[in-house]
This record gives C-alpha cells, sequence and structure tokens, in this order.
C-alpha cells in the first residue's frame, strides 16, 4: 500500500547522500519534496503542515554530531517523526481487571469488521485468551451467519439471538453475552455492532446504546485504508458519535495510496492498535508504528 510514498521518500533522502553540510536552502528544497510525496499520497493536510514543520525545525537545529553524516541525520529525524505521527509506542489492548474484557468493533459495512473480529478471536486464542463473539449486527440478513462461519474458522463459538425469535435488540444481546462469557469462563467478548455503507445516525446511535449498556474495556473502530480520504472523515463521524479507544486499518494489502490512513491516529488522537493486511485469518497483527515507518521509508 505504501510503495509509492516509499519509493518517493527513499529516493528524496538519497539525494542528500554524500552531502558534507546541508544548508537551510537545501534542508527547505528536502521539506518540501517530503511536503509533495505526503500530499499525492493523500496524507491529510493539517497532518502533513505539523509533520514538515517538525521535520524543518528539527534538521535546522541539529547538532553536527560525529556518528551520522547530515544526510543519515535528515533520514533518522524523518524516521521519527513518521512513528510520532503513527503513535510512537505500540497500544496493547487493555484488558479488564475482572473478566470478561469486552472489546466493541465499530465501522461502516464493509470495512472488514467480521473478518477482524474472526482474525482478533484468533489472535486472542494465540494469546491463550477464551474469546466469545457476539452478533449484534441484527439487521443485516447473513450478517450473523457470517459471523459465525469467521468464528468457526478461528476455531471461536459466537453468541447470536436464537433463531425465530424475531429480530431482537442487539443491546439486549451485548448485554446477556456478558453473562454468557461468566457462565461459560470466556474471558474476553468480541462485540460486532452493525454497519452501514455510509455515516448513518440510526447506526451511530445503536452503537453509542451498546456502548453505553455494556461499557467495553475497548471500542475500536474499524477502517478501510483503500477509501482514501473518506478515512479520515469517517473516523471523526465515529469518534464524535460513537465514540472509540483504538484504530484498526484493514486492507493494507490494497494498492490504494494509503496517506490517510497515516493521518487517523493524528486527526483522531486515538492510536492505531492492529492492522489487517489480507482477507486469510492469520493475516493480522498488532500495529507497531516504528515497523510501519521502517518499511515506509525503505
Ligand atoms: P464488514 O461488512 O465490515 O463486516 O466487512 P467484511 O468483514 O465482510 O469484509 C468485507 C470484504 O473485505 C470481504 O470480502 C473481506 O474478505 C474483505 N477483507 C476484509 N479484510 C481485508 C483485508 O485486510 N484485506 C483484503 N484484501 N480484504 C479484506
Amino acid at each position: 500500500m505504501f510503495d509509492t510514498l516509499s519509493d518517493r521518500l527513499t529516493s528524496v533522502l538519497q539525494n542528500l547522500r554524500g552531502r558534507g553540510r546541508l544548508s537551510e536552502a537545501d534542508i527547505d528544497a528536502t521539506a518540501r519534496e517530503i511536503r509533495i510525496a505526503l500530499l499525492e499520497a493523500d496524507v491529510a493536510l493539517p497532518v502533513v503542515r505539523t509533520f514538515i514543520a517538525q521535520i524543518k525545525e528539527r534538521a535546522k537545529g541539529a547538532e553536527v554530531s560525529g556518528a551520522l553524516n547530515p544526510a543519515q541525520q535528515v533520514v533518522k529525524i524523518v524516521n521519527e517523526e513518521l512513528v510520532a505521527i503513527l503513535g510512537g509506542e505500540t497500544r496493547r489492548l487493555s484488558l479488564a481487571k475482572n473478566p470478561p474484557t469486552v472489546i466493541m468493533l465499530a465501522g461502516l459495512q464493509g470495512s472488514g469488521k467480521t473478518t477482524l473480529a474472526g482474525k482478533l478471536a484468533r489472535w486472542l486464542v494465540g494469546q491463550g485468551h477464551t474469546p466469545l463473539l457476539v452478533a449484534c449486527d441484527l439487521q443485516r440478513p447473513n450478517a450473523v451467519n457470517q459471523l459465525q462461519v469467521v468464528g468457526e474458522r478461528a476455531g471461536v463459538p459466537t453468541y447470536a439471538p436464537e433463531p425465530g425469535n424475531g429480530v431482537g435488540d442487539p443491546v439486549d444481546v451485548a448485554r446477556r453475552s456478558i453473562d454468557e462469557a461468566r457462565r461459560a469462563q470466556h474471558d474476553v467478548v468480541i462485540v460486532d455492532t452493525a454497519g452501514r455503507l455510509g455515516v448513518d445516525e440510526e447506526m451511530m446511535r445503536q452503537a453509542a446504546d451498546i456502548r453505553e449498556a455494556v461499557q467495553p474495556d475497548e471500542v475500536l473502530f474499524v477502517v478501510d485504508a483503500m477509501i482514501g480520504q473518506d478515512a479520515v472523515n469517517t473516523a471523526e463521524a465515529f469518534r464524535d458519535g460513537v465514540g472509540f479507544t483504538g484504530v484498526v486499518l484493514t486492507k493494507l494489502d490494497g494498492d490504494a495510496r494509503g496517506g490517510a490512513a497515516l493521518s487517523v491516529r493524528e486527526v483522531t488522537g486515538q492510536p492505531i492498535m492492529f492492522a489487517s493486511n489480507g482477507e486469510k485469518l492469520e493475516d493480522f497483527d498488532a500495529f507497531h508504528p516504528d515497523r510501519m515507518a521502517s518499511r515506509i521509508l525503505g
């Protein structure tokens, strides 16, 4: 996803190689090139501005150190600022002192939420947890079934309203799932909520009601990194309508420009916690800002 951006940044930084000293004009010219590369990759403008201002200030103020030549110093600064934009430290899941830990998923339909539920469940099993999936998308025909299929693949049970009992109330299902988790000794509950194709008031209200009812330890906003600038707009809408504690980027294996994904953390103030990069359950991991920055800088 970040191939073009990566190529551009690498070549801008390579142009500095072999220079003895960098003048202010050199730094300004480099900053300008980086700015263009970021904007072309769809990174949100306010994020680009902050990033470039930091690079310029730090590069101009940098002491000439014995260990690094000027070009290496700029590369180091760009790397550190990229890590900062991406959130700095890896943010781990916060687990409840009294299990079950409740993780609620929110996001648009098609964002990869159901797939993510399975991936997260499988990942948690790998960490020694015993998750329970909970189907709270009761509007879309087949959503419950899809979650069950994903759960089976992940080897994790799914809690859903009994068929034939009407559509069921998602808030009620979420609430009852916590009792079920206690009874059957699941230490993590993953609540999948209904998404819509676009930002929708009723969807937001329902998600907010579920949040209020079950007081999750984490609310993860799931966003398709392929949707470009809309990722940032959607994130802002969910932040204001439901609120979330972390972001999951999906479809990082796609060939879109990806810069919007790089902006979500800075724009919403919430950390990117997981990344999904394929359709298979194992195409998933915790998000590490430092590793992502290294990948982008080649
Ligand atoms: P939901 O509507 O948010 O529950 O989304 P789904 O989980 O049903 O995913 C929508 C589509 O995106 C499905 O075809 C998934 O296979 C696909 N998908 C989900 N995550 C990824 C990913 O990380 N990479 C790719 N390439 N496809 C994904």
